[in-house]
């Protein structure tokens, strides 16, 4: 049976890559897409506006009018559209994948409020190879404990608008998981004039934006005399995008809760 499909945000770079991803696979289908009001995609066919055949759905600029009920909805669109529509995709029992990132503490408890009545997969990135790369970053942490200062150095084009990248974000949780510390009482978010040295067991993050720099993060170990660095770098947003929408095919027959992208790959 093939998994019905929204996309929420469907006009921006992810959405675009999700549709496409979408129709690369045969157990999902597009049947809406949903941009804000006055996106310049309102009314488009989504088929045309990838480069493909006419899909026969158009982009709708309301989520009230376009969601089909019970389709999962893929989010990448922005922290106020996503919990704006929460509502919404309760009443109409739709399951939500969603990749949007720099959600405020209050928004991602009401996200968790939502998900106890619909199932909700979220994950700051959507590549097996960050997870991965997680998993990696938790166990140096643990192996190297105090010895090593850690820094997490991450770049990304110059339109993204929230820093640190909820990626790097992520990475600082494995690493203080690994530490056996709390990331929020040991982060140096920035460094600015005379700092002095640096803090003993501090998590560093560094952010860099440019061009049109995909996603890259770096995971650097340092001691004294050696240095370990893990480092991703993403060079196409289809990882995302293929990543989200098999999340999708397989959240429709989970039960309501809150997943994580580790859980289907279990
Ligand atoms: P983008 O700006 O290109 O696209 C966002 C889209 O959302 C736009 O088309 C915009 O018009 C639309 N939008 C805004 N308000 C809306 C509303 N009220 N209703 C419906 N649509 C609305 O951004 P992007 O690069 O596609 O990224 C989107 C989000 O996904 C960001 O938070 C980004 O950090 C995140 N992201 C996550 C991953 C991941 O793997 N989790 C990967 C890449 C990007």
């Amino acid at each position: 049976m093939s998994t019905k499909v929204c996309v929420l945000g469907a006009g921006g770079r992810m959405g675009q890559s999700v549709m496409r991803a979408l129709s690369e696979r045969q157990d999902t289908t597009l049947v809406a897409a949903v941009d804000r009001p006055d996106g310049p995609v309102v009314g488009r066919d989504c088929g045309a506006l990838i480069g493909l055949e006419p899909a026969g759905v158009t982009v709708s600029g309301s989520l009230e009018d376009g969601l089909v009920a019970g389709a999962t909805v893929i989010d990448f669109s922005t922290p106020a559209a996503l919990v704006a529509a929460l509502p919404l995709l309760q009443d109409a029992g739709s399951p939500l994948v969603t990749g949007t990132t720099g959600l405020t503490d209050e928004q991602l408890q009401t996200l968790e409020q939502a998900s106890r009545t619909i199932p909700v997969l979220r994950a700051d990135n959507f590549s097996v190879g960050v997870v991965l790369m997680r998993m990696l970053a938790r166990k140096a942490a643990e192996v190297l404990g105090q010895q090593a200062d850690v820094e997490i150095i991450e770049a990304h084009h110059r339109r993204k608008v929230d820093a640190p990248s909820g990626t790097a974000l992520a990475i600082g949780r494995s690493v203080a998981q690994g530490l056996g510390v709390d990331l929020q009482d040991h982060a140096d978010w920035t460094r600015y004039g005379q700092v002095g040295p640096r803090g003993e067991g501090r998590i560093g993050f560094s952010v860099i934006r440019g061009g049109d720099i995909v996603g890259e993060h770096t995971a650097l170990f340092a001691m004294d005399g050696e240095r370990v660095e893990l480092t991703h770098r993403a060079t196409d947003r289809m990882i995302f995008a293929r990543g989200a929408a098999r999340a999708a095919a397989w959240l429709g027959s989970q039960p309501p809760g809150l997943y994580e992208l580790e859980d289907l790959m279990r």
